[in-house]
C-alpha cells in the first residue's frame, strides 16, 4: 500500500505579520523550527505551500476604509445574494498592501527555495485576500465561504491526503485553513509548537483537527 501523501502550508509567514503593522507576539521564534521542519528528512512532505495575505489598498478588511471605525473593532461580513449568510470579524490595521514590504514572506524562509523547490520538493505560493471586497481567513475560502482559491483542486489533484498547517496567526488564519482543510476531507494536523497567536486566550479546541508537536 502506498503512504498517503502529505503536504505541507505555511500560512502568512509575512513582514507585516512578524514585525510590522498586524504583529503577531513571538512570531519571529518560530521562524528557525519551520526552517528546519522543510528541510528534515525524516518529515518528507510530498508537497510545500506558502500562502499570503495578499490585499489591495482599498481592502475591506482594513479600518481605514470603513468611516469612523478603529483597527481591531468589530465587523460583521454579510453575503451579498443571501443575508442569513454571516461572519462577525475584526477590523485590521492595514496589512499585507501588494508591493509593500510587510507583504513579502520572511527572507528566512523564502531563501529555502531554489528553482521552485526545496530539498527537492515542489513548492507554491497561493494568494487570499487578492479582491477587494472579500476577506480570507483560510486559504481555501473566503469567510462568507463563497469564493475559493485554487488549493483544493491543486491538492486533489496532486492526491494530498494529509495535511500539515503552521504559522501566523493560529487563531485567525491557522485555525480557519485548519477548519477548511478538515471539511474539505483532508485529514488535518496543526504543528501547534510552529504557530503563534493573536489572543492570549484562545484555544484549538475541535475534533476534526489533530494538534501535534513536530
Ligand atoms: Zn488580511
Amino acid at each position: 500500500m502506498s503512504q498517503s501523501k502529505k503536504c505541507l502550508l505555511i500560512i502568512d509567514m509575512q513582514y507585516d505579520f512578524i514585525n510590522g503593522s498586524l504583529k503577531v507576539d513571538e512570531a519571529e521564534q518560530i521562524i528557525p523550527s519551520i526552517r528546519n521542519l522543510i528541510n528534515s528528512e525524516q518529515m518528507k512532505f510530498d508537497l510545500i505551500v506558502f500562502t499570503k495575505d495578499d490585499h489591495p489598498r482599498d481592502h475591506i478588511s482594513f479600518a481605514s476604509n470603513h468611516r469612523d471605525k478603529k483597527p481591531f473593532s468589530e465587523y460583521t461580513y454579510t453575503s451579498e445574494s443571501n443575508d442569513n449568510n454571516n461572519f462577525k470579524s475584526l477590523l485590521w490595521p492595514d496589512h499585507c498592501v501588494v508591493g509593500t514590504k510587510g507583504n513579502e514572506i520572511h527572507e528566512d524562509l523564502l531563501k529555502e527555495i531554489t528553482d521552485n523547490k526545496i530539498n527537492g520538493v515542489e513548492t507554491l505560493v497561493v494568494e487570499k485576500g487578492t479582491q477587494s471586497n472579500r476577506e480570507f481567513f483560510s486559504c481555501f475560502d473566503d469567510v462568507l465561504n463563497e469564493e475559493h482559491t485554487d488549493l483544493e483542486r491543486t491538492l486533489k489533484s496532486k492526491n494530498i491526503q494529509d495535511v500539515y498547517i503552521c504559522g501566523l496567526a493560529y487563531d485567525y488564519c491557522v485555525y480557519n485553513s485548519a477548519l477548511s482543510s478538515s471539511t474539505l476531507g483532508f485529514k488535518t494536523f496543526i504543528i501547534d509548537n510552529m504557530c503563534k497567536k493573536i489572543d492570549k486566550n484562545w484555544e484549538l479546541d475541535n475534533n476534526n483537527i489533530e494538534k501535534i508537536t513536530l
